[in-house]
């Protein structure tokens, strides 16, 4: 950590296009919130309660004049003038990477029962090798999607991404669903039946036929695929259902996506971070099963417990440099 008296307090930032994630240090200790982005002002009142900048008013816009906070994100570049102008301090902006990278290579090398696999609706703690740490594949799913190759402290590639993230499923969500918060949304996606909607192989050929041919007659054929041939309306769906088929369709893609990716660099672990997953059983339960049946069983889908924290977590540590 930056050396920091226990007294001390200390704020990163990273903005991102849906949330805002704040790092700070108060009572000895990191803490970890966040806030919508579109409501930036709930994060600059916080700012300002916690008094994570020296005081308030006048006097304290004068003194933070030359005061920085760590900030990682594009909105760190679009917000700056107003946390100036609000609070009279200037963000020192880091790139978004390099936060994220420093944030998981902190938490893998530092923090102890950080990683975890979830399997079957059980998380196992992962003990890392710190010798075997690199080379890894990090997946992080935001708003959009970044795959980040990781081979040292500091050393990495973003080799991909994907546009279809966790906006693209919460976007789809709120239209289709008439959710409005995200929590609503994973909440009703647990009480849903996928097969309402999404098309299976014994579907398509009948149970007896699957077997035949070596297919699982479970298997996912097409998400969303029952409704072209349904003479219901989206009205007549239930938003239950319509929740938990979204979820998967995007999340096994997802996933998937990550698979190839990792295959073609070769890396079997492959750490997924994001606020998309948000410590949602059966997200986690989706991106483990589709990585372990893609692979084989030769690689490992492994979660963080910061998931969401990463940028922040590396723009605080930057404090250090
Ligand atoms: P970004 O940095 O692009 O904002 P995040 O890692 O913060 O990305 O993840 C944003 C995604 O996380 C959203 O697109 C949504 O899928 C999910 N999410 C988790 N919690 C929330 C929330 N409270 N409000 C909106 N989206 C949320």
């Amino acid at each position: 950590l930056p050396s920091l008296s226990s007294d001390s307090s200390l704020v990163a930032l990273d903005i991102g296009g849906t949330l805002i994630k704040l790092v700070y240090f108060e009572g000895g200790q990191l803490n970890f919130e966040k806030f919508e982005t579109r409501r930036l002002d709930q994060c600059l009142d916080f700012i300002r309660s916690k008094k994570l900048l020296s005081g308030s008013g006048i006097e304290a816009r004068l003194a933070n004049a030359h005061a920085m906070i760590k900030a990682s994100g594009g909105g760190a570049y679009k917000f700056a003038d107003v946390f100036k102008e609000k609070l009279g301090v200037s963000l020192d902006k880091l790139d978004e990477m390099d936060s994220v990278v420093a944030g998981a290579n902190f938490l893998l090398k530092k923090i102890p029962g950080e990683s975890f696999t979830y399997m079957d609706g059980k998380r196992v703690p992962v003990n890392i090798n710190q010798e075997k740490l690199f080379p890894y594949l990090l997946v992080n799913i935001g708003s959009g999607v970044s795959m980040i190759k990781v081979t040292g402290n500091n050393k990495y590639e973003r080799v991909t991404g994907t546009h279809i993230g966790g906006g693209t499923i919460f976007g789809l969500a709120k239209l289709l669903t008439g959710c409005s918060r995200y929590d609503e949304f994973l909440k009703l996606s647990q009480q849903g039946d996928n097969l309402v909607l999404d098309l299976i192989v014994k579907d398509i050929c009948g149970e007896l036929v699957c077997e035949k041919q070596g297919l699982s007659a479970s298997t996912l054929a097409s998400s969303f695929g029952k409704v072209i041939t349904s003479k219901r309306m989206l009205s007549d769906y239930k938003p239950e259902d319509l929740a938990t088929t979204l979820l998967s369709a995007f999340t096994y893609n997802i996933a998937q996506v990550s698979f190839l990716v990792a295959s073609l660099l070769k890396l079997k672990q492959v750490y997924f971070g994001g606020s998309y997953i948000r410590g949602h059983a059966s997200t986690m339960d989706n991106i483990s099963y589709a990585i372990n049946y893609w692979s084989k069983g030769q690689m490992q889908a492994i979660f963080l417990r910061h998931e969401g924290f990463l940028g922040a977590l590396g723009a605080f540590m930057s404090y250090r440099s």
